[in-house]
């Protein structure tokens, strides 16, 4: 009996060379499905119809075709195994070896101008993606090709190995059919997400354009990456389609995260959450501490003896920017903690566990978004960021503060309560967008300068956001000082105590203004750039 190769294919492109050579030069014998077998015969090609292989006619307009086991136990079987051996004997399948499917085309189908969802809908192939992903799965005994653009290198391997195949190039296949299927279930999955956006949105994006959907390119380019992709109701701006990933086989992080109320999280959310999530996990095993976050930095960080007491000494560093923030605390939300944080618009609060009492206050604020997330200490072990024509990929920045290896600098020495603030300051500046400047006392930030061009110009919002608690203050700066005028301007304030990596050519400066000013500064050694 000759080996069965099955061909079924939308774009009929190389199709008849293709299954001409495997006809006549490899002696297969070819299954088509109704329109392939159609074009098969018009070039009177020797090809037997999948409904006559089968005895069932494709039924539902094509919905189904090849859904049949005489079809799929031909792929599936395991033909080392007797008893597979057995099953295709007993039901009278023959085994296939070579499978030659392309999609629907979906993407093609919604770019038109003038579709409908039904017609999108009926372009979602079903049995295609079954046939490679079946064929895939038992790449051990079956070559599967997803492409045309995969035909002439196929042949080119049948002809170097006598009609036969290697296992590594059936691997190769297999690992291009599932990272095809893929990208197919990711555009169909943006473009019905798509639909639902283009439905009433709320008040402040009401006036935004429709988002067209990610290019499958876009999206194939992370396949390898990233698995359970989720459409985001759009990007950084209603503009922008955005997809959330969750990278590795299993829910870690914000994927494991349980969202108790509130709306869907944004990619906003996201990003802020993640930041928040950053900073309380410098202080995961300490005293309770509360994090709030805008627009990726913190506004106000804090410990205190409570997390009740933590949360309002941060939301008090600041609360004009603490509308709308993002909090993060490093114990359960109780009650009293709970009934402060329903005073306010917040979008998300986050912290390892809730008291189930709390649900009730909470529920109050039902846009307020409640997650529990466990596990707050550990993120990803990288960060990648995108640059034109490819990505940047490093180790996070999560190495834990070590205050023994700092150097002294001034004749000045900390007291032991400096250094704990210095501690504090330097764990929170990490964490703000370069150029970072953090004036902090009793262990809550006072004025944080975020994301400035110049460094005393972040000195001086931080200063000017502190107002006139500067007094006694400490400050960290995530660089070095490259002048001295940093030094003076925050001695000029009232701070007392500074930490900064050094390493500027002209630390000699800083150091003399601070012993000139009488202040303490430590060089930490380690900088802290976070853009
Ligand atoms: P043909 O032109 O041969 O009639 O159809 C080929 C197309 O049908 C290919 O794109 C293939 O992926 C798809 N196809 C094969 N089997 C099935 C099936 O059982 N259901 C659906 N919906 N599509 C199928």
């Amino acid at each position: 009996m000759k080996p069965l190769a099955l061909l079924s294919v939308s774009d009929k492109a190389g199709l008849l060379e293709l299954a001409r050579e495997l006809s006549t030069v490899y002696n297969y014998q070819l299954i088509s499905s109704g329109g392939t077998a159609k074009a098969l015969k018009a070039a009177e090609l020797d090809v037997t119809k999948v409904s006559d292989y089968t005895g069932a006619p494709e039924i539902l307009g094509g919905r189904v075709k090849t859904l049949h086991p005489r079809i799929h136990g031909g792929i599936l079987a395991r033909l080392e195994l007797p008893e597979h051996q057995q099953d295709l004997e007993d039901n009278a399948i023959q085994p296939i070896r070579i499978v030659v499917v392309n999609l629907y085309p979906f993407e093609a189908t919604i770019a038109k101008s003038d579709v409908t969802l039904a017609d999108a809908i009926e372009n979602i192939d079903i049995g295609g993606p079954t046939l490679i992903r079946a064929s895939a799965k038992n790449y051990q005994h079956v070559a599967v090709l997803s492409s045309p653009s995969q035909y002439a290198d196929f042949l080119a391997e049948l002809q170097a190995h006598d009609g036969a195949t290697t296992l590594e190039f059936r691997q190769k296949l297999a690992i291009a059919a599932f990272q095809h299927t893929q990208a197919y279930d990711l555009a169909i999955a943006n473009y019905l997400n798509q639909q639902t956006i283009s439905a009433p949105i709320p008040s402040t994006v009401a006036d935004a354009e429709p988002s067209e959907p990610l290019t499958s390119n876009l999206s194939s380019s992370y396949t390898l990456l990233c698995n359970n992709p989720k459409p985001l109701r759009y990007g950084e701006n209603p503009h922008q389609p955005a997809t959330w990933y969750q990278v590795g086989a299993t829910p870690k992080g914000w994927s494991a995260a349980q969202l108790l109320q509130g709306k869907e999280l944004s990619y906003n959310n996201l990003l802020d959450l993640e930041s928040a999530r950053r900073i309380i996990a410098e202080f995961a095993d300490d005293l309770p501490c509360a994090v709030i976050v805008k627009h990726n930095n913190p506004c106000g960080v804090a410990i205190a003896p409570t997390i009740a007491e933590a949360y309002q000494k941060a939301f008090d560093a600041d609360s004009t920017s603490a509308f709308g923030g993002i909090v993060a605390l490093n114990r359960a939300i109780d009650e009293e903690t709970a009934k402060l944080l329903t005073k306010t618009f917040l979008e998300c609060v986050v912290a390892p566990a809730c008291v189930p009492s709390v649900a009730a206050i909470l529920g109050k604020k039902q846009n307020l978004r409640v997650l529990v997330l466990s596990d707050l200490k550990h993120g990803s072990a990288e960060t990648v960021k995108t640059i034109a024509g490819g990505m940047l990929v490093q180790r996070a920045d999560d190495e834990a503060v070590n205050p023994e290896k700092w150097q002294i600098v001034t004749q000045k020495q900390p007291t032991p309560a400096q250094l704990k603030e210095l501690a504090f300051t330097w764990k929170v500046c990490r964490h703000v967008k370069s150029n970072a400047i953090t004036i902090t006392k009793n262990f809550t930030t006072l004025g944080i300068g975020a994301g400035q061009m110049n460094r005393v110009g972040s000195t001086k919002i931080a200063i000017e956001q502190a107002g006139e608690n500067t007094q006694g203050a400490c400050l960290a700066s995530d660089g070095f000082f490259p002048f001295d005028d940093t030094v003076r301007t925050a001695a000029a304030a009232g701070i007392v105590a500074i930490a900064q990596p050094g390493g500027s050519l002209r630390d000699a400066d800083s150091i003399k203004a601070a012993d000139e000013l009488g202040l303490v500064m430590v060089f930490t050694g380690v900088r802290h750039f976070l853009h």
